[in-house]
């Protein structure tokens, strides 16, 4: 039993706005709530026992670029919900698109024997906006674990019926990120994202990656960095044995691995080596797709044309689950085969979801009209370089680093050993704290700052994040 003897008297969030409502009821809503944080959710990628101990803020509403908690903090929002609010809270088309969705036809299946509109209509967006990138085909899931998983299964699909059905094995890099569905998991390059939950899938191959600020080698320059980790690749295509891998992930920009962006000349170097042993070359753009990284995707970047794509997150902007796996008009070819192995024998419930494709036809509508992929390289460009500043008058911070609304501020105990903060040490995680408490709402992994604002962010909004983080910075001690 808690405050309220266990009774779940919790309706909806309209409680804060009605005046109705007597100011004790409010209050003592409130603090069931904040009793309640930790006592019934296992939180993603969370220690219960620290949520208890330290219950993170309750986001009641978002405007623009703000949110708003239960306490009334008022906070600009840097991590874009979790990399993927890119038009902002409260855009009354998307709401609209939702609901008049909703209200016409809240759900129907894509399974055989039926289709609905709005899915219809966002592959065919989709594909027009991929046309460079020569994309046909579009499968929908709920996010992006289910965008890699059916990547990696529709692979294997495609080389069984290319005629090289040894093609089982997958390539990923140290550091990547790509969900946490076993598949995804099992291609993660960090060994937090696996270990509880091993044994992984078998033939996920993780491979060295070009780490500017953690290099695997000390003492070269960026570009001689990206040639020895691509030869370093092709070595282990070499030893597994070519014929037998069927596609390499990466995200064109690195996101929870830390931001890391890679040298110029990695990822051309990455499509060449993929086409030199004919491996399908997959972007992981669940984050950068739709705008984040300067771009409207991220390969475009580095000039390279992958043969799939996963999208999630900026492709409604937050407001719905959606999650698409894009892949070419070329590899599309294979299914033009009759018989029983072109079944795409792979699908949810959700697989194209009216209401999430309605959001995202919306989205993607703001984004282009607003070209917030531009304004993410104009303000990207600006945030890292005032951020930069900081590393003049703070020591701790060991690196700064970024591409378009994503970046990442690095402390380290010592900048010229680049020694890191142990997990267990507090003072990150009070910096943050301290910027919250001033308006401004940051993810700390570790002994990381990850910024990735709406893409509607200003100049202005970047400076004040500069300001509070470099007050906060001041004032916490170690
Ligand atoms: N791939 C990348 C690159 C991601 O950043 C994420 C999520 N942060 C995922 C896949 C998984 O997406 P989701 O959490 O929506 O399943």
């Amino acid at each position: 039993p808690g405050p309220d003897n266990g009774r779940l008297f919790y309706r909806s969030t309209d409680w804060l706005a009605e005046d109705f409502m007597e100011a004790n009821d409010v209050q003592h809503e409130a603090n069931w709530l904040r009793a309640e944080v930790g006592r019934h959710v296992f939180h993603p990628m969370a220690d219960p026992k620290d949520t208890v101990a330290n219950p993170p803020p309750i986001v009641m509403r978002g405007d623009g670029v703000h949110v708003t908690d239960l306490d009334g903090r008022r906070m600009l929002d840097c991590q874009g919900g979790l990399w993927c609010v890119n038009a902002g809270y409260g855009r009354e088309e998307i709401i609209e698109a939702i609901s008049r969705q909703a209200r016409e036809l809240p759900y129907y299946t894509m399974f055989p024997g039926s289709a609905n509109a709005p899915a219809v209509q966002l592959a065919a967006k989709l594909c027009e906006l991929t046309a460079s990138e020569g994309m046909g085909r579009v499968l929908y899931g709920s996010g992006g674990s289910d965008a890699t998983e059916t990547a990696f299964k529709i692979a294997r699909q495609y080389w069984k019926l290319a005629g090289q059905p040894e093609r089982l094995k997958y390539l990923s890099l140290r550091g990547g990120y790509h969900g946490l569905h076993f598949g995804g998991m099992s291609a993660c390059g960090g060994d937090a994202w696996r270990r509880n939950y091993e044994p992984l899938v078998p033939g996920f191959i993780n491979v060295e990656s070009p780490n500017l600020y953690r290099p695997p080698f000390e003492g070269v320059s960026p570009d001689q960095l990206g040639e020895m980790c691509a030869r370093l690749l092709e070595r282990e295509i070499l030893f597994q044995g070519p014929d037998t891998i069927a596609a390499l992930i990466a995200e064109p920009v690195q996101g929870a691995g830390g931001v890391n962006v890679p040298p110029a000349n990695y990822w051309p170097r990455l499509r060449e080596i993929c086409d030199r042993y004919g491996i399908l070359l997959i972007a992981d753009e669940v984050i950068t797709g739709l705008g984040r990284s300067g771009e409207l995707f991220g390969v475009r970047n580095w000039g390279v044309t992958p043969d799939i794509m996963c999208l999630a997150k900026g492709i409604t902007s937050g407001y719905i689950p959606l999650g698409a796996t894009l892949i070419s008009e070329r590899m599309a070819a294979a299914w033009e085969a009759p018989g029983p192995t072109s079944v795409v024998m792979h699908g949810y419930t959700y697989s194209g979801h009216p209401v999430a494709c309605a959001a995202g036809l919306a989205a993607i509508d703001i984004t282009l009209r607003e070209k917030l992929h531009e304004n993410a390289r104009v303000v990207g460009d600006y945030f890292l370089a005032r951020l930069k500043t900081l590393m003049d008058r703070h020591e701790v911070i060991g690196d700064v680093r970024g591409k378009g609304l994503m970046i990442a501020v690095e402390l380290v105990k010592n900048r010229a050993t680049r020694e890191a903060f142990a997990p267990t040490d507090s003072y990150p995680g009070r910096v943050s704290d301290a910027c919250l408490d001033k308006g401004v709402m940051l993810r700390t992994i570790v002994n990381k700052f990850i910024i990735s604002p709406p893409l509607i962010f200003t100049k202005s909004h970047a400076d004040e994040v500069v300001a509070v983080l470099d007050q906060a910075l001041a004032t916490t001690g170690r």
